[in-house]
């Protein structure tokens, strides 16, 4: 779907430069979101602000926002993507007036779905969050008191290669197919990523650079395979354009969390009943309503000009707090009151590789949905093909949930890394492997129902792991969320909640510092980190040896 999903009539937005944002880890990953680091990137862009005279336009905002009339919204939310609807739901709870912006005809961005012949086809994801029931958006959901369902895998995975699929209930199934030499190797990296402080001199170091340090790769192609898919499947990318400190992070905390889910009726039951709640609180949001320009006055935010794009008449919405779930680029590009295609932002990407310091990377894939009167994987979880060209992993969401497709058929889908600009042969080589995977199956039993590629300004995730911003911006007011601020550590939906879980941090402590400025109380050890918490304890891993943890043999 994807770039096919994008109407071609919407015109998106495009910076060359992202130098208004703050960038959490750049490549080394090496500072945390720490609500210490927020507190500092907060207090340098108040402290630029103050030098241009823009403090108080902050305080001409508050007093703005004091007087103004109880219609006025507190917070105005860009975009109806997961991230701009788990703000808005968490703004209302700290009882915000809330107006959610989507430009498109309906919600839920890259995380919801389009009914095709019976089947729930994703506009992004595959029905599936990262750290299942145990996760940060599962946390932010249950708080919310927003009614879900997760079904967590009942596997590790199972991994196709020799040309069969081996079942591992645990960690310890890897060693089917790794024979006892690679499984020795494998323990021995287990060792080095999670028992052994990595060194600062490694952390830097891209993943395959660090494997290759510790392992022949060469005599562990099995191994290396086992990185690269989960590597490709989970965060699509390549083992060399992710640090080995983003690896051991991420990796702690999939296992420090728990297994991954497939959602009860799919992204798209998820998407609508968070709409349904932020409606249920009173909070308004507009769909085809597009965001033309970010107001300014000052320096501090004053709200965004906007298009109703089924009349054509424009507006302009005042609020003192602007909440932007569109990625650093757009949100740049609508300060500027500027914006391209994405055939433009697509066609300029080359240009800016060669910059490569200063582009912000993406991570791109292709994705296929299959129906399939057979089931082809014998699990809730993900198979990891070992053994293909391209493809890395699939899924068979109808295990946990056989509504999305007709009775009777399964839905399956595929993920890969687009890794050249020929999509056609990205398409064909997919075809391929399916054909490798599931053999005269797939022509017998399989429908092919899409095939998307996802990359410009709908891509797989905005910022590649470990390279995402802050959610601070030197413009007091405005905010970002999404998956362009993904923590270290903290992949997929999950970043995004714990985004926004950052973003209500910051929000938390100007909070503070403005009843205490008017109290003249405050201090800065007074804050404290209420809504970004700490993984579950790393003895959680140890649940991971035998079987996958998690509510598969409960539900
Ligand atoms: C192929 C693929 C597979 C994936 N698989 C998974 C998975 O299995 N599990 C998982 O957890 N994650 C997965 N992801 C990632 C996940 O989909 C994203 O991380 C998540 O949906 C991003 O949400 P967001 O709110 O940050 O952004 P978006 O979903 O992109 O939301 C942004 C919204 O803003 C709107 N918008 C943009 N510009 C404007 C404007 N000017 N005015 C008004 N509105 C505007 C857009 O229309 C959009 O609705 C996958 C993504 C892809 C593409």
């Amino acid at each position: 779907m994807a770039e096919e999903a994008i109407p071609g009539s919407v015109i998106l937005f495009f910076c060359p430069l992202p130098v208004r944002f703050v960038a959490a880890s750049g490549w080394s990953g090496q500072k945390s979101h720490s609500t210490a680091s927020l507190i500092r990137a907060s207090q340098a862009a108040q402290i630029s602000c103050a030098g241009t005279g823009q403090a108080s336009a902050l305080d001409n905002c508050m007093q703005e926002r004091e007087s103004r009339p109880t219609s006025a919204p507190d917070a105005i939310v860009i975009g109806g993507g997961l991230g701009g609807l788990l703000s808005a739901a968490q703004l209302l709870q700290r009882n915000k007036r809330v107006i959610v912006l989507e430009r498109l005809p309906h919600c839920g961005g890259r995380f919801t779905a389009k009914t095709f012949q019976g089947v729930q086809v994703s506009t992004g994801a595959v029905h599936m969050v990262p750290f299942g029931s145990s996760g940060v958006l599962a946390g932010m959901l249950r708080r919310l008191r927003v009614p879900h369902r997760f079904f967590d895998a009942d596997v590790f995975g199972s991994f196709h290669v020799h040309g069969q699929q081996y079942r591992a209930r645990g960690l310890l199934g890897v060693f089917k197919f790794l024979g006892p030499r690679q499984f020795f190797w494998f323990t021995r990296v287990g060792y080095l990523m999670f028992f052994r402080p990595l060194p600062a001199r490694e952390s830097h170091l891209p993943f395959d650079l660090w494997l290759q340090r510790h392992i022949d790769v060469k005599r562990n192609p099995q191994l290396v395979a086992f990185f690269e898919r989960i590597s490709r499947f989970a965060l699509s990318l390549e083992l060399s354009q992710v640090s080995a400190a983003e690896v051991v992070r991420t990796t702690k905390n999939m296992l420090r969390y728990g297994a991954p889910a497939i959602v009860d009726g799919g992204c798209a039951a998820l998407t609508g009943q968070l709409e349904r709640h932020i409606s249920q609180q009173g909070g308004e949001i507009r769909l085809s309503c597009e965001v033309l320009q970010i107001l300014q006055d000052e320096g501090h935010v004053t709200g965004v000009r906007v298009r109703d794009k089924l009349s054509g008449k424009e507006e302009v919405l005042v609020a003192p707090l602007v909440v932007s779930d569109i990625g650093p680029r757009a949100t740049n590009a609508l300060l500027d009151n500027r914006k391209i295609t994405q055939a433009e932002v697509l066609k300029s990407k080359a240009a800016k590789e060669e910059e490569a310091d200063l582009a912000l990377h993406e991570a791109v894939g292709l994705k296929v949905h299959v129906l399939s009167d057979v089931s082809l994987i014998p699990h809730k979880g993900i198979m990891y093909c070992l053994d293909t060209q391209r493809i890395a992993g699939i899924v068979q969401p109808t295990n946990s949930d056989p509504r999305l497709a007709p009775p009777g058929k399964h839905l399956i889908i595929s993920h890969q890394v687009i890794q050249s600009n020929n999509v056609e042969e990205e398409r064909a080589l997919a075809l391929a492997d399916l054909r490798r995977l599931f053999g005269e199956a797939f022509d017998k039993h399989c429908q092919v129902l899409t095939m998307g590629t996802y990359r410009g300004e709908w891509p797989v995730n905005r910022l590649a792991q470990g390279e995402d911003v802050l959610p601070v911006t030197s413009t007091p007011g405005l905010y970002l969320v999404g998956d362009a601020v993904k923590p270290s550590g903290y992949l997929m939906v999950e970043g995004v909640a714990q985004s926004v879980n950052q973003f209500l941090d910051l929000l938390d402590l100007v909070d503070q510092e403005q009843g205490a400025v008017r109290s003249k109380t405050f201090s800065a050890r007074t804050h404290r980190s209420r809504n970004v918490t700490s993984p579950p304890s790393r003895l959680n891993a140890i649940r991971w040896l035998w079987k996958a943890p998690g509510n598969s043999g409960k539900i």
